[in-house]
């Protein structure tokens, strides 16, 4: 079967669901490491997706989770190739949890105190959907600021905000899986989407996977760690045959000039 379709995508939950895995928001991942520091589930996968463009995608994957019983964040950010109302509305309908793709200090040009702000505003903005409680960092590779040190100056959890994965996901106790890159070893291209020290930890333990079905297999031969977090960008998985090799050749290529963007810093 092809990677990177929906039809593929239904494969790996369906494995994960027969292997014992029991889904969480990010949300409810929070809530429950707050209350007693611990997961009602042995086995357990936190699911998480950026939209970071076609917001038409994600009504799919979220669509297809609901039928399996599955819940999962869904991060929306500002701009329109992602802000969709009707979308996020449906999305919300479904039963997942919205959060924030928040961008606001490459957005504000590196202006912390803008930023603040124009974070706030966006926060309420979403909050007319679904009471947001987590937010997310886009990566914004072209851009030269990290839109997480805004929180070198500022705290979001005076904002009630909960979680924030890249700060409170403790990955020595869970294992970070993305799809960034269009595999699920772009890490090695990755400026931002990546876990610093683990790492290489999980690398040099051959908990590294390319496709989507080495993954399915770890799971099955019981290879995959209890505790994951599995990020994907909705708009990379398509079952229609010209887009899937169109996101194959434009992401490869994207991959390229961010192996030469890191070699030149
Ligand atoms: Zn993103």
């Amino acid at each position: 079967m092809k990677d990177f379709t929906v039809a593929c995508y239904r494969e790996l939950l369906e494995t994960l669901l027969d292997t014992g895995y029991t889904f969480f928001t990010t949300e409810q991942y929070a809530h429950a490491m707050q209350k007693d520091n611990h997961l009602p589930a042995d086995k357990v996968v936190v699911l998480r997706h950026d939209v970071d463009l076609k917001p038409e995608n994600s009504l799919t994957t979220a669509t297809l989770e609901h039928t399996l019983g599955i819940n999962a964040t869904y991060y929306f950010r500002i701009v329109k190739e992602s802000n969709r109302p009707d979308i996020i509305n449906r999305i919300a309908a479904l039963g997942h949890e919205i959060g924030y793709h928040y961008e606001d200090l490459t957005l504000a040009n590196g202006d912390i105190s803008k930023a603040y702000l124009s974070f706030q505003s966006n926060l309420e903005y979403f909050r007319r959907f679904y009471p947001v409680s987590t937010i997310c960092m886009h990566g914004s590779p072209r851009s030269p600021y990290d839109s997480k040190d805004i929180w070198r100056t500022y705290d979001y959890h005076a904002l009630g905000i909960i979680a924030e994965p890249y700060f409170d996901i403790d990955f020595a106790h869970c294992f970070y899986l993305t799809d960034t890159g269009r595999c699920w070893d772009g890490y090695r291209v990755s400026v931002r989407d990546k876990i610093p020290t683990y790492q290489d930890q999980w690398s040099a333990a051959g908990l590294s996977f390319h496709s989507t079905h080495d993954i399915i297999r770890a799971a099955k031969s019981g290879k995959l760690p209890k505790k994951l977090m599995i990020t994907t960008h909705p708009q990379r998985w398509t079952d229609n045959n010209r887009l899937w090799w169109k996101e194959m050749i434009s992401q490869n290529l994207k991959n390229i000039v961010k192996r030469i963007m890191i070699l030149l810093r």
